[in-house]
């Protein structure tokens, strides 16, 4: 391999986790909220129906989510809605965008009977039907390919693979990204132009309708930099650069600069999950739920709140950003979010 052309970062990763996503079962490598507890998905669900009215009912409306996994998400939403917005439920036509054809037969298995009228699939955001929409997307933004950017004396080098391990060549022209931050010699800055296109992408279709958008994921916000490229395969954490296709390549998202490239659109947050979800009301569902429970079923329900909440599991690492049409109102969740400018000007350590 070492007598191979170099090869930028975002092309290996993007190859990396296309054959990863096709071939393998993201789930047996990591678990996510929706798959913790039906409780994530249930206060999603009561979001959307609340976003919805704010946005004066659409009927039809565009209901998505980007990279739906295993369908647990939208499932547990539409559960939810059919229970308490019937009209909601009945106006949402569910589209979801997946590129892999295996978890596309997993999310189909996942809503059948579930929603109103029968779910599309779509390659891409931008192929999305136009009109009125809510779109949710929970850990897509990290799987999408991320370049890096090493801070030099004379200005920037970029990162390329070659055989297993990284080669530094002086960048070209730099992409649109966050090259103004502080960044000391020696260290990293990473952009992802995929999640910046539909960041843009969303801006520019929520001034042509009205549309609200819900992304949650791992990430930082704020002018920070750093490293966070991680793999995981069967589980544990691996070299990134070995065996493309058999590990989940992921990056921490930036939401500052999602942010400042949803040019056009409201953005609100972010806030940290932990913060969202206690003031959608987690902690009074759970205590709903593990009423008339076995002491043993209403820890484990009292533990996935944690779980999802706590600061010190995902609460605070997992952020959630807004995102609407100019003039709609705040979404549920995201009034008054203070900005976390905890994290200005350093290093985010993943
Ligand atoms: N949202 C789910 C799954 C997260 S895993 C959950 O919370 O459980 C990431 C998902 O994004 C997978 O469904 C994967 O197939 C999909 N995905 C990854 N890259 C994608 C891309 N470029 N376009 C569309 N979907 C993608």
């Amino acid at each position: 391999m070492s007598g191979t052309a170099p090869e930028r970062l975002d092309r290996f990763m993007a190859r990396a986790n296309a054959a990863y996503y096709a071939g393998r079962d993201p789930f047996a490598d990591f678990i996510t909220a929706p798959e913790i507890s039906q409780m994530f998905g249930e206060i999603l669900g009561a979001w959307v129906a609340v976003t919805w009215q704010g946005m004066g009912r659409p009927d039809p409306f565009v209901l998505a989510e980007a990279g739906p996994g295993r369908g647990t998400l939208m499932a547990d939403m539409m559960r939810l809605m059919a229970r308490v917005a019937p009209d909601c439920h009945e106006a949402a036509r569910v589209h979801l965008v997946e590129t892999s054809p295996r978890l596309r037969e997993v999310q189909r298995a996942a809503l059948a009977g579930r929603t109103a009228h029968l779910p599309a699939w779509h390659d891409a955001i931008d192929a999305l039907p136009e009109g009125p929409m809510i779109l949710l997307a929970n850990e897509f933004l990290d799987a999408l390919p991320i370049r890096q950017f090493v801070r030099t004396e004379a200005g920037w080098s970029e990162r390329f693979v070659q055989g297993v391990g990284f080669v530094d060549l002086p960048a070209g022209d730099l992409p649109d990204g966050p090259f103004d931050r502080p960044v000391p010699a020696g260290e990293i800055l990473e952009c992802c132009p995929a999640a910046l296109d539909v960041a843009r992408g969303l801006a520019a279709r929520f001034a042509r309708s009205p549309g609200t958008a819900l992304l949650i994921d791992y990430g930082y916000d704020g002018a920070v930099w750093g490293d966070t490229l991680q793999a995981l395969r069967d589980g544990q954490p691996a070299w990134p650069l070995a065996d493309p296709g058999l590990a989940d390549l992921t990056a921490h998202v930036d939401f500052a600069a999602f942010a400042h490239a949803a040019v056009g659109a409201a953005c609100h947050g972010s806030v940290t999950q932990g913060t969202l979800l206690a003031r959608l009301g987690l902690f009074a569902r759970a205590g709903q739920l593990a009423r008339n429970r076995s002491p043993v079923e209403a820890h484990a329900i009292h533990d996935a709140a944690q779980r999802l909440a706590a600061p010190d599991r995902m609460g605070r690492l997992f952020k959630a950003l807004a995102m609407t049409s100019p003039g709609l109102p705040v979404p549920p969740g995201f009034a008054a979010a203070p900005g976390m400018a905890a994290d200005e000007g350093e290093r985010h350590e993943p």
